[in-house]
C-alpha cells in the first residue's frame, strides 16, 4: 500500500501564445498592485518595459544588473531598488527570476514572473545566491511566484543552443524526481509528464526554432519539470551539478545535461519503479540510451571534458560530493562508485558500461 506526504504548492499559471501582451495587465490589476518593481536586462529588459508600457505609471523602478547566480551585491541592490514597490515583476529567464527572489526573500514582496527560457525557476520556492564565488541555496515559500506568466512567443528568439541546454536542464528536473527526497505519486506523474512533452518537444525547437507550436510543448515540459523538482526537490544529480558549477564555474544547464544520464545508469539497477516510470515516458525500454541520443541529436557535449574540465578536476569533488549525497540515493553513494561516475561522464563513455 503507497503511502506518502504531499506538500502541494500555491501558485496561478496564465499559459499561451500571446498571454505576456493580452493577461499581464489584467494579472497586475487582479493583485492590485500599483507600483511595481520591474527586473530584467539587455533584451528582456526591454521586452519588459514594452510590456508594462500600457501601465507605465505603475512602474515606479526598473532593475537591470542581473547576473548569473545572484551575486549578493546584485540581491542588495535589487532589495534597495525595491523600497516602496508592492509587486515584482520579473521577464527573464532563471537569473532574472532568481534576483526577483532574493528580492522577495528579505522583503516578502510578491512576484509576478513572466519566465524567458525553461529553467522552471518561476514555479519553485528554491532560492539561490552567491557570495565571494560561493553559491547558497535554500528553500522559503515567500521567494514562490504567485503568478506566473508562460507565454511561448518570448522564447522564440532563445538561441537554440541555450534552448536545448535549457530544455536539458528540465529534463533533469524530471528523472530526479522520481528518486528526489519528497518524491510521491503526484511529482512522479507530472515528472513522467514532464519528460514526454521534453522528448518530443526538444529535437522538434532543435531543428525548427521558430516552431510556435514546438516552443509551446517545451515549455509546457519545462513547467511541468519545476512543479516535478519544485516538490520533490534535489537528489543526487543536482548535488554534483552544484558542486561542479560552483567549484569550476561550469554552464549550469549544460552540466546537467551531461551529467544525467551517468546519475541515471547509476541508479537504474536498484530503482526499478523509476526505470519503467521513465522508459515508458521515453517511450523506449532502455532511458539511458534514450537521453544519450537525445544529447547527440540536439549536438549537446557528451562529456565534462569538453566543458573544459580535466580528470584531475573531477577527481577533486568527490570528496565534496561525497559529504551531500542523499542517503536514500537508489544506489548508495560510495567514494568508489561516485568516482567511476564522474570519470564516465568526464571521458563521455557509453553511461551503461561503465557503472556496475
Ligand atoms: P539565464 O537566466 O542566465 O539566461 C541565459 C541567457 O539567455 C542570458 O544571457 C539571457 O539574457 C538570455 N535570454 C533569456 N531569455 C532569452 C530570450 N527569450 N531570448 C534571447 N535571450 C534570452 O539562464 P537560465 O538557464 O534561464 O537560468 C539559469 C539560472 O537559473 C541558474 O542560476 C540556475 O541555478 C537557476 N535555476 C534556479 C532554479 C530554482 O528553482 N531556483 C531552477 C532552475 C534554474
Amino acid at each position: 500500500m503507497t503511502s506518502f506526504t504531499y506538500d502541494g504548492l500555491p501558485g496561478r499559471v496564465v499559459f499561451g501564445a500571446g498571454v505576456a501582451r493580452t493577461r499581464l495587465r489584467g494579472e497586475i490589476d487582479h493583485l492590485r498592485a500599483e507600483r511595481i518593481l520591474l527586473i530584467g536586462s539587455g533584451r528582456e529588459g526591454v521586452l519588459g518595459a514594452k510590456l508594462c508600457a500600457p501601465f507605465a505609471d505603475r512602474v515606479i523602478a526598473t532593475f537591470t544588473d542581473v547576473r548569473p547566480h545572484v551575486p549578493i551585491e546584485v540581491a542588495e541592490r535589487a532589495r534597495a531598488a525595491a523600497a516602496h514597490a508592492d509587486l515584482v515583476v520579473s521577464v527573464g529567464g532563471g537569473s532574472t527570476t532568481g534576483t526577483a527572489k532574493a528580492v522577495a526573500l528579505t522583503t516578502g514582496l510578491p512576484i509576478l514572473a513572466v519566465p524567458t527560457t525553461y529553467a522552471g525557476s518561476e514555479v519553485t520556492p528554491v532560492w539561490g545566491m552567491t557570495e565571494r564565488g560561493r553559491k547558497t541555496t535554500g528553500t522559503d515559500r515567500r521567494v514562490l511566484p504567485g503568478t506566473v506568466i508562460y507565454d511561448p512567443e518570448l522564447t522564440l528568439s532563445l538561441p537554440v543552443d541555450l534552448s536545448v541546454a535549457s530544455g536539458s536542464n528540465a529534463m533533469a528536473h524530471c528523472v530526479e524526481a522520481f528518486w528526489a527526497p519528497r518524491r510521491s505519486p503526484v511529482s512522479n506523474a507530472v515528472a513522467e509528464a514532464g519528460i514526454r512533452h521534453l522528448f518530443t518537444s526538444l529535437p522538434a525547437v532543435h531543428a525548427a526554432p521558430r516552431n510556435l507550436a514546438a516552443r509551446g510543448d517545451l515549455l509546457l515540459g519545462a513547467y511541468l519539470a519545476g512543479s516535478a523538482f519544485a516538490v520533490a526537490g534535489s537528489g543526487l544529480h543536482h548535488k554534483i551539478c552544484h558542486v561542479l558549477g560552483g567549484r569550476f564555474d561550469l554552464p549550469h544547464a549544460r552540466t546537467h545535461a551531461v551529467v544525467l544520464p551517468y546519475v541515471l545508469a547509476y541508479n537504474l539497477p536498484n530503482a526499478a519503479h523509476a526505470a519503467d516510470r521513465i522508459g515508458t515516458a521515453l517511450s523506449r525500454p532502455d532511458p539511458v540510451a534514450a537521453l544519450r541520443e537525445l544529447s547527440e541529436k540536439l549536438d549537446m557535449p557528451t562529456g565534462l571534458g569538453e566543458l573544459g574540465l580535466t580528470r584531475a578536476h573531477v577527481d577533486a569533488v568527490v570528496d565534496d560530493i561525497l559529504a551531500i549525497a542523499p542517503a536514500d540515493n537508489p544506489t548508495p553513494v560510495t567514494s568508489a562508485g561516485l568516482r567511476a561516475l564522474l570519470r564516465a561522464a568526464w571521458s563521455g563513455s557509453d553511461p551503461s558500461r561503465h557503472i556496475t
